[in-house]
């Protein structure tokens, strides 16, 4: 197991400390490469991401471990993505994995809801659509300015992210995989994903394939979680639905994910940002950063660690063994020797 850390700014280096920590302990086998990339970095010497790593990060490692990137100093966030967008373009990590599992029922803000209902998995298309940068700007600071951003759709890209999806589901016993798009106003990009979809899902017939609107979804996922299983959408709707699911499971504290290509190296992180307002204070929730990890593993190969990541956290949970935002008074640092704990108690029995 070969793993590039990339710990990046503010509580993204504090967060992937602690999760180094639970590595050392479940695999010290591992090799650990750190790469000095961030705002510090850009800031010293201007390098944001060098084409060499990425090339050595494609050839050499078996996947990233990365905290998170943003700095108020680099207002223009350059780095973050040369970097993150860097990586999920020319390393072609195509699915944004995000899993939405609610892990201890008293940390949902929805009413009588429990840890059953709230328990699926979306796949946000994750190299197309609005974030490919295609646009322009013109007559820039007048009155008259105008401002364009394309989005992107290709056959290739729509269909493999949907098929990713279907074979989840296929792999894992899940019988429903819903998309999200917003067909009736974009009929055009949107079309293709109707089109692709119903041809995917013929398939698959054992597997329940609907549709909903995403401004539908999104009331759904509030008024009823627990009709959803796979959820597979693009790159905008999946960035905003998946941090509506980070608040279904308790707080963005506790969200993982992974940008993978099934194909190549694959990259792992907390769906948090790098949260300048408590960076320095030891309050950071490492949760995100240690489930993430658990996903890498899964990813490699070792679901049973992920399985002992996933049971330790939620017993860490259940005891309030948590940080300030989550309501408890544990350090970050405090947060992990718990899990720790437990980690070593479960490899003992
Ligand atoms: P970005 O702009 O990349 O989303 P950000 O740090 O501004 O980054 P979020 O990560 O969404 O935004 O975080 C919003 C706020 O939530 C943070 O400012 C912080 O107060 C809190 N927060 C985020 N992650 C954590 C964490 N791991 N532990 C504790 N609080 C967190």
């Amino acid at each position: 197991m070969k793993i590039a850390v990339v710990g990046g700014d503010g509580i993204g280096v504090e967060v992937i400390n602690e999760g180094l920590r639970v590595m050392k302990h479940l695999t010290p086998e591992a090799q650990i490469e750190k790469f000095d990339l961030g705002a510090d970095r850009y800031l010293r010497d201007g390098t944001t991401m060098p084409s060499e790593i990425m090339e050595r990060w494609r050839n050499e490692f078996d996947a990233i471990y990365l905290g998170a990137l943003g700095d108020p100093r680099v207002p223009s966030n350059v780095h973050a993505k040369d970097i993150l967008l860097g990586a999920r373009f020319q390393l072609d990590l195509f699915i944004n994995l995000r899993p939405i599992t609610l892990l201890d029922e008293r940390r949902c803000p929805l009413k009588n809801k429990d840890c059953d209902d709230v328990n699926f998995i979306v796949f946000r298309e994750n190299t197309e659509g609005l974030y490919t940068g295609i646009g322009g700007q013109f007559k820039r600071g007048t009155p008259d300015e105008v401002a364009i951003e394309q989005e992107m759709n290709t056959r290739k890209g729509v269909e493999r992210i949907i098929r990713a999806a279907f074979t989840y589901a296929d792999k894992h016993g899940r019988k429903k995989v819903c998309m999200a798009d917003k067909a009736n106003a974009m009929r055009h990009g949107h079309d293709l994903w109707q089109r692709v979809f119903k041809i995917v899902a013929a398939e698959y017939p054992n597997i329940e394939a609907s549709h909903l609107y995403v401004d539908v979804l999104s009331m759904e996922m509030v008024r009823c979680p627990e009709r959803f299983e796979v959820i597979v959408t693009n790159n905008l709707f999946g960035d905003i639905v998946t941090d509506l699911g980070a608040i279904l499971q308790g707080g963005i504290g506790l969200a993982g994910s992974g940008n993978i290509n099934p194909n190549g190296v694959s990259l792992f992180e907390p769906v948090h940002g790098s949260a300048p307002d408590i960076v320095g204070k030891g309050i950071a929730n490492p949760l995100a950063a240690i489930l993430s990890l658990g996903m890498m593993y899964t990813h490699l190969g070792r679901p049973e660690l992920e399985k002992k990541i996933f049971k330790a956290v939620q017993d860490t949970l259940l005891a309030d063994q948590v940080t300030p935002e989550l309501g408890g008074t544990l350090s970050t640092t405090e947060v992990t020797d718990a899990i720790l704990v437990r980690l070593s108690s479960d490899v003992s029995t």
